[in-house]
């Protein structure tokens, strides 16, 4: 194979970043917006040693799960992943990709439960950050490009809701009229670099913040009519001055409202300040941390250990069932907020330690703690070997393990399972359930059970 060579091929799969797959005498070709199912015509436009990536000239025989792609700037944002195709073949491509990385990654033969699929696959998004740029002298929003951060302009994003938008319309015209330059990556010039967007449950609340790389803007007032007509509940400003790629600075300043929004989750209400992490898709997060208390099978004796816990989603949803709670985070913001909402839902058995999640579990074992079930919710790179050791140490009846992503997941179980923690089945299936948190996109969402062979149950 060499570089322009065109040929017919046959997609068989997708890669995890949504492109698909087909071979030629062994080789992977990869060609992105393509379906499985799908024969192409295809032009290389990459050879390298181990496969080739090459362009779809042209659908010889389409994918019968192919659907007609809804959005403007699809696969030029780096959003979503899956519009060509239906959510059905959607649903399939995710749960063979936790699959996939149970049995090839991690080596572990496991019988996965059927994914949970979300009942909205549109508008489901409660957040929005999006970066601020300028063209012709019009200031645009929209998101990043899928490769670069070159701004592809987008002024209505389908898994957002529609206030969003009008809210991103009002701050445009806003910065427009009043002459508020934009931030510019090159000269590290400019005062606009993001709006960040938040909302509650259908729109309740809606916080606005504005990243800025200085510490204040001008005539806000006028932005605050503008946006608190569309719907925001606060105006925020966040100071962002380094030349970084990381879009939030670390403080804040409500300037009109209230400065973080409260929403509900399997009945028990949270307050969210900017900096702490929130699930995107709350329905859908409501399912996974019902799931979630299921694997956990608490009861009025459990010591419950919430690793990773965010402002307390996970625990406090669960702290009326148990006798003790503690979690454990690394934000400040996030660790205040998971204080207070256990003040606000008058639950008095949890306790709350700032601070990474290895060293504290350390530190825990260190005192005595004997957690009975411990749950781990880690971000994308999943939880360090150390971590997992420590936890085997306390040894819990059970841990539940909530992952972002099938690969480090399927890795760390492959190490709990070394340790004496494997997976669980029932009627012929083990407990690993993904959840599509994220439709049309890569992501998936995963609930795992795990249990340690010399204990009961
Ligand atoms: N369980 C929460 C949050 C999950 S997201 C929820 O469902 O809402 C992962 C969380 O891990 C984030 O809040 C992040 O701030 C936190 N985190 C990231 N690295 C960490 C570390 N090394 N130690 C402890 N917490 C960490």
């Amino acid at each position: 194979m060499k570089k322009n060579d065109e040929f017919e091929l046959e997609i068989t799969g997708m890669t995890a970043e949504g492109s698909g797959v087909g071979h030629i005498d062994g080789m992977a070709v990869f060609a992105d917006l393509t379906a499985v199912g799908d024969t192409i015509l295809a032009h290389a436009i990459k050879v390298k040693k181990n496969y080739t990536v090459a362009k779809a000239m042209e659908i010889i025989k389409p994918s019968p799960d192919r659907v007609e792609p809804d959005c403007p700037v699809f696969r030029r944002c780096g959003g979503c992943a899956y519009r060509h195709i239906s959510y059905e073949a959607e649903l399939k491509i995710k749960q063979q990709r936790v699959e996939d990385a149970f049995h090839r990654i991690a080596g572990l033969p496991l019988n996965i439960r059927d994914i949970i699929g979300s009942e909205e696959t549109q508008g489901y998004r409660n957040k929005a950050q999006l970066p601020v740029g300028e063209e012709q002298g019009k200031i645009k929003t929209g998101f990043f490009s899928r490769r670069s951060h070159n701004i592809i302009g987008c002024e209505s994003c389908l898994l957002q809701p529609e206030a969003f938008s009008d809210i991103a319309e009002q701050v445009r015209n806003w910065a427009e009229e009043n002459h508020i330059s934009v931030y510019d990556e090159n000269s590290h010039k400019g005062l606009l670099r993001h709006i960040y967007i938040r909302a509650a449950k259908d729109c309740r609340e809606i916080l606005v913040c504005l990243v800025i790389n200085g510490s204040n803007i001008p005539r806000a007032e006028k932005l605050w009519e503008r946006i608190s007509a569309k719907g925001a509940t606060g105006l925020v400003i966040n100071a962002n001055k380094e030349k970084t790629n990381v879009i939030l600075g670390t403080k804040n300043k409500t300037l009109f409202g209230k400065g973080s929004i409260t929403d509900t989750l399997c009945g028990t209400e949270f307050e969210i300040s900017p900096l702490s992490f929130y699930q995107v898709n709350r329905a859908q997060a409501e399912r996974l941390y019902s799931l979630a208390a299921e694997y956990a099978d608490l009861d009025e004796n459990t010591v419950l250990l919430d690793m990773y816990c965010g402002v307390g989603t996970i625990g406090l949803t669960m702290a009326k069932k148990v006798k003790q709670l503690i979690g454990v985070e690394i934000i400040p913001d996030a660790i205040e907020d998971a204080k207070k909402n256990a003040e606000r839902n008058g639950i008095t058995n949890a306790r709350f330690i700032c601070g990474d999640a290895s060293l504290a579990a350390a530190e825990l074992e260190k005192e005595g703690i004997k957690p009975d079930v411990i749950i781990l919710d880690p971000p994308r790179k999943g939880c360090d070997e150390a971590l997992i050791k420590t936890v085997a140490k306390m040894s819990p009846k059970r841990v539940v393990y909530v992952s972002c992503d099938p690969a480090t997941l399927a890795r760390d179980c492959a190490v709990f399972a070394d340790l004496g923690y494997t997976v669980p089945e029932e009627n012929g299936k083990h407990f690993v359930t993904p959840v599509d948190l994220f439709p049309k996109t890569v992501h998936t969402e995963c609930v795992v059970k795990l249990c340690c062979a010399t204990h009961s149950n």
